[in-house]
């Protein structure tokens, strides 16, 4: 008998069964344009494989090791797509353009430098989310607007990054009017990079993804524009 908390085998067959459930649910709320990805972070292999089986191909890791131990059971589902969530220190950069399709968490220059070299050398370009911080938010990193149109320029040099959108966190605690608000700001700022980008033909900033919206807030983020939505605990239930 397989341990259903010890990372591979399957879970029993209920609980698999209230996540297929939850992810039903989560999609009728959705437009087709909405990415789901299932945040699996804390969660075992095995949860990978129930929200699989109800059709998620798109999962989220907040930290690059987790990642890379849940992946080595998963192998056998090739089609899945690997987002990095959580930040990204540097010295764990070239695991991460390893391991990840995507990499949300974009937050310095110094960070991109890494990334586009590496991406260079291993000839793997991950795409990218540009996070912005657009209220104060201590336990959170990201470019502030004004930060961030400063160093549009020199991140348009890093060729090798497919800078893909705008990723942001809503900060706990706001109101559901200024969550909206807080959600329609990124979108806004992030069509004003976009047709910068065009006008100045920075051809490694497409900026048509933004990645915004948690199990709390995603309805929100969804109306404000999102294109790829966090969701972790209304699919996988409470991290403990
Ligand atoms: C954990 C996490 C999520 C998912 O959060 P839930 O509240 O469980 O939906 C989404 N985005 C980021 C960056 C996270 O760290």
């Amino acid at each position: 008998m397989s341990d259903p908390c010890s990372g591979d085998g399957l879970l029993a067959e209920d609980e698999q069964a209230a996540i297929a459930v939850r992810i039903q649910a989560i999609r009728q709320t959705l437009p087709n344009t909405v990415r789901l990805i299932a945040v699996s972070k804390t969660h075992s292999a095995a949860h990978v494989r129930a929200a699989y089986a109800a059709g998620i191909r798109d999962f989220g890791e907040n930290r690059v090791q987790e990642a890379i131990e849940k992946q080595a059971q998963l192998q056998d589902l090739a089609d899945v797509t690997w987002h990095l969530l959580g930040p990204l220190q540097s010295n764990k950069a070239r695991k991460a353009v390893d391991h990840f399709d995507w990499i949300h968490s974009l937050d310095s220059l110094a960070l991109a430098e890494r990334l586009d070299r590496i991406a260079a050398e291993q000839q793997r370009s991950p795409q990218i989310c540009l996070q912005v911080k657009l209220r104060h938010d201590p336990s959170k990193s990201g470019w502030s607007r004004d930060e961030l149109f400063s160093q549009l320029p020199q991140l348009s040099k890093y060729k090798e990054l497919r800078i893909s959108g705008v990723m942001t966190i809503a900060p706990l605690g706001l109101e559901t009017v200024e969550t909206l608000r807080l959600f329609e700001e990124a979108r806004d700022l992030a069509e004003q990079v976009h047709a910068e980008a065009k006008r100045q033909r920075w051809s490694n900033m497409l900026m048509n993804q933004l990645s915004m919206g948690m199990s709390e807030d995603y309805l929100l983020a969804v109306k404000a524009g999102s294109t790829l939505v966090r969701l972790g605990r209304t699919i996988f239930g409470s991290r403990g």
